[in-house]
């Protein structure tokens, strides 16, 4: 039988995904991280890390960061042990390790947190000519509210429900590629992402049409931010994107890098040393990446710290 792990590898070898420093004939040990669309800011956490795993333990590791589905698919991989590490949203990870939402009464007792890496915001990106001017007006259009296994749909969907739109627009399972690019060609007058800022999934579209990007502050919403730990109320600044030169009310949560229980405590304390001692070049490889701080990155995470990520945070006694 085909290893479905090998068959990911061998895809993403095959794709031309730059494979580490390990000498030819050298048995260096696969890593895969699984991101999200390549526009997005996910795919950049797998890319960047695996940089950093391979420019300095090149000899021990070949790490491969690739393009997957998003939270709820990286989740599920990583339980399957298809991924080694995948990226998910904090609110996805809670809801994984106790068996919430998409995982109701089944919790993923292996999931294994190993760090948070930059804030995601909850956008809802519009055609400016498409006259959607809050959530409301989205009424009677066609709008993507994100793949299935992307994190983004879980958002989608509560802020339909808060907003009580269920069933008044033609909602649309696009993966985020395919979302910004049908934004731009007319066939969405808008899309739902949940995303670190800047993105090349909304850079796209306002760098080639005219975009509002609209607020999702409304009392039911606060009062639900309110109610998880997960959540915060957030403003995106003014001019992060082109032509959107207001401030946006919205809510966001944390991008989250997680594991298995399955995984060695060697290879998890081997990634997250060359991410923590080399962090001053992950943050200068992305925008999203800029306020990153040890401190930070030990919050928002809801599975118990993966054994080996344990070990290297108590070494430098950033915990008990
Ligand atoms: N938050 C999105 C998700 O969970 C992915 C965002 C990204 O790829 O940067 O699917």
């Amino acid at each position: 039988m085909t290893n479905p792990r090998k068959l990911i590898l061998g895809t993403a070898v095959a794709l031309g995904f730059g494979l580490g420093a390990a000498a030819p004939g050298q048995a260096a040990d696969p890593i895969v991280i699984g991101g999200g669309s390549t526009t997005g800011v996910y795919y950049q956490v797998a890319l960047h890390v695996c940089n950093l795993v391979n420019k300095y333990d090149g000899k021990k590791y070949n790490c491969v960061g690739r393009p997957a589905l998003g939270s709820v698919f990286n989740i599920n991989a990583v339980n399957r042990g298809l991924l080694d590490f995948g990226v998910a949203q904090s609110d996805r990870n809670s809801q994984a390790w106790n068996g919430e939402g998409s995982w109701k009464g089944k919790p993923v007792k292996n999931l294994r947190s190993v760090f948070s890496a930059h804030p995601e915001t909850v956008l809802l990106v519009a055609r400016a000519d498409s006259g959607i001017k809050s959530v409301a007006d989205l009424k009677g259009k066609r709008v993507n509210i994100g793949n299935p296994g992307s994190g983004q749909r879980g958002n989608a969907e509560d802020v339909i429900r808060l907003y009580n739109l269920k069933g008044a627009f033609t909602a649309q399972g696009l993966q985020q590629g395919q979302a910004s690019r049908a934004l731009i060609d007319k066939k969405i007058a808008a899309f739902f992402y949940t995303v670190g800022n800047p993105s090349a999934a909304i850079e796209e579209p306002a760098n080639s049409t005219a975009i509002s990007i609209i607020s999702i502050n409304s009392p039911a919403i606060k009062k639900f931010v309110a109610s998880k730990p997960y959540y915060v109320m957030t403003t995106i600044p003014a001019n992060t994107y082109k032509g959107v030169s207001k401030p946006v009310e919205t809510y966001a949560v944390k991008a989250t890098v997680v594991t298995s229980s399955t995984v060695s405590a060697d290879k998890v304390y081997d990634v997250v040393k060359a991410v923590f001692e080399h962090l001053d070049e992950l943050k200068k490889a992305h925008k999203a990446f800029a306020i990153l701080e040890p401190k930070d990155m030990l919050q928002g995470l809801t599975a118990p710290l993966h054994d080996g990520a344990k070990k290297y945070y108590k070494e430098k006694g950033w915990i008990k």
